[in-house]
């Protein structure tokens, strides 16, 4: 089992230390985090990222867009974020229910402020090879594929399942640039299963618990789970339990991807921060 927690402490003992030095130059670290009204999983993230936060200096002021609120009251409320002095980084819980405009929103994030990597531009930036922010879980799976004990990325046949902005197309635009060939499968690819099976890591991040069976591993590849379901008040993954028998290496859920995705988000906060210019 890869430990997500002790990769996420080490990421947070750095930014614990980034953070210190912001603070002794007067600068105190904010983020502003949007989430529908609603959207239970998306308030419990960002609630744990609050305290995450609070913890080492880090602001994190959560705004619920109400239920009937109109998607123009939520774009103003990103664009004040935008403007704000003294706010350095600014996210927005995806998806948002389908009654606002994502795609506006995400476009009215001033790109300096963008850490979770949602604004078209920070979006070509990553796809062309030179990211600025990455979004929180992609750059989560790198930390986790990159750990010294695992083998390389390099030429590694790598299958990501799922395909949606904040997971698996970003994840297959890192593995890309870390030279590693690339299969990105979504629910209409044909033959989930053979293509799985040849591959030396599997990134499974669909949202059904237990999708990857171990008879769609290939004995002593690499998997990372990214799900993360609420079953019967458990949270599980995407990769069933008897996957740990045939992998060499496996992200757990909870305590995998989790705790490494909320350090990378505060990682990005105090970057942003750190090269935050008014002007
Ligand atoms: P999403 O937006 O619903 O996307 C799910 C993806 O899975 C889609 O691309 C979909 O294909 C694909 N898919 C669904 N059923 C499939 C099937 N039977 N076969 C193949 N592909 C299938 O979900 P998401 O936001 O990426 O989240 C996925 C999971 O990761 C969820 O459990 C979520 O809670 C978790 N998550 C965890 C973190 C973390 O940091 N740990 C962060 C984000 C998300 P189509 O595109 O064809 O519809």
């Amino acid at each position: 089992m890869i430990d997500g927690r002790s990769v996420a402490a080490d990421i947070t003992a750095d930014v614990r230390a980034r953070v210190d030095r912001l603070l002794g130059g007067g600068i105190v670290p904010r983020c502003t985090i949007i989430v529908a009204q609603g959207d239970d999983a998306g308030l419990l993230y960002a609630r744990a990222t609050q305290r995450n936060g609070d913890k080492i200096g880090i602001g994190c002021d959560i705004v619920e867009l109400a239920e009937d609120s109109p998607s123009a009251a939520a774009e103003s409320t990103v664009r004040r974020a935008s403007c704000d002095p003294q706010t350095h980084g600014i996210l927005i819980q995806r998806p948002l229910p389908t009654r606002f405009d994502e795609p506006r929103l995400s476009a009215a994030i001033a790109p300096r402020k963008d850490v979770d990597g949602a604004n078209p531009l920070t979006c070509g930036l990553l796809m062309s090879g030179s990211p600025t922010f990455v979004p929180a879980t992609a750059a989560a799976v790198m930390e986790l594929l990159r750990r010294p004990f695992l083998p390389p990325i390099r030429s590694a046949h790598a299958v990501v399942v799922g395909r949606s902005h904040v997971a698996g197309r970003p994840i297959a635009a890192l593995l890309t640039a870390a030279d590693a060939t690339v299969t990105l499968c979504h629910s209409f690819s044909r033959d989930i299963h053979a293509l799985c099976r040849l591959a030396d890591i599997v990134i499974v991040a669909v949202g059904r618990p237990g999708f990857l069976t171990s008879d769609m591993v290939k004995p002593g590849a690499t998997v990372i789970d990214v799900g993360t379901n609420v079953e019967n008040g458990r949270v599980r993954g995407d990769v069933d339990a008897a996957v740990s028998q045939v992998a060499s290496a496996l992200t757990p859920v909870p305590g995998g991807v989790g705790p490494v995705t909320a350090a990378m988000l505060l990682r990005n906060v105090v970057e942003a921060a750190e090269g935050y210019d008014p002007k």
